[in-house]
């Protein structure tokens, strides 16, 4: 893919129409979030071709048989994570890195996994011409990064058949994970709150389609 930085007014006025969306139809309530959306040009994720895609609220391919999630769903996750300047986050498949970017308009310190080696290649370098600094990691992140751990927040952009125990030790006392659960075709968004050192609180939300975690603690 060519890399193309323009970000004018078409596209700005795009993304504030897709903020707008999301707020006054998606009823996505953080502010914070909203803004972070803004900040980031989604089209840059995109061939120039597709640029008129960018902002619709759709899912799209990315190669390799993924896709940059729908904003609807970024803005979703995002916000259960409650995120505060600072804070270490663990994201469990990087894909485009578009979420990424997300995280860091938050100020989060961003740790992030992919296992197919051209998407963790194309976002490591993307990301870095876009001066998104992040940590990048190839490999199965259904185990986690326990080198980097504890996280303050972990939050998982893959569909997955249960919540990996091996995450769930890896977040601070106070610590959230987020993580869609299901079969291949539906999950439920989790919530699990980590209350101390041996309690976990669940709680689970609307339904999504994501494709799968795959990996040793997944599919
Ligand atoms: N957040 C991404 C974005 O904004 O583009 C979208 C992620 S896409 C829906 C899910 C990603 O998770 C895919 O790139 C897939 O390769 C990756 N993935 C699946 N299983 C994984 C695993 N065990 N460890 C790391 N990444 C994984």
């Amino acid at each position: 893919m060519a890399y193309k930085f323009i970000d004018n007014y078409r596209e700005r006025g795009a993304r504030k129409k897709l903020v707008s969306f999301l707020r006054d139809e998606r009823k996505i309530e953080s502010e914070d979030v909203l803004k972070a959306i803004e900040k980031v040009p989604r089209h840059y994720f995109f061939d120039e071709t597709f640029w008129n895609q960018a902002y619709r609220d759709i899912a799209f391919p990315i190669g390799e048989g993924q896709t940059i999630s729908q904003p609807y769903t970024v803005a979703y996750q995002t916000q259960l994570l409650h995120i505060s300047p600072g804070e270490k986050v663990l994201e469990i498949g990087t894909g485009s890195g578009y979420q990424t970017c997300v995280l860091l308009e938050l100020k989060a310190q961003v740790y992030t996994i992919e296992r197919q080696e051209k998407l963790y290649e194309r976002a490591k370098l993307f990301l870095n011409k876009m001066n998104y600094k992040a940590e990048f990691f190839l490999g199965d992140g259904s185990r986690g990064i326990p080198q980097h751990a504890p996280y303050d927040k972990i939050l998982v952009t893959a569909g997955a058949p249960f919540v990996p125990e091996d995450l769930l030790k890896q977040l601070k006392i106070g610590g959230i994970c987020v993580i869609p659960v299901g079969d291949e075709k539906s999950q439920k968004m989790i919530t699990v709150l980590r209350v101390n050192e041996h309690d976990y609180e669940k709680i689970e939300l609307d339904t999504f389609r994501f494709v799968p975690l795959v990996g040793d603690k997944a599919w």
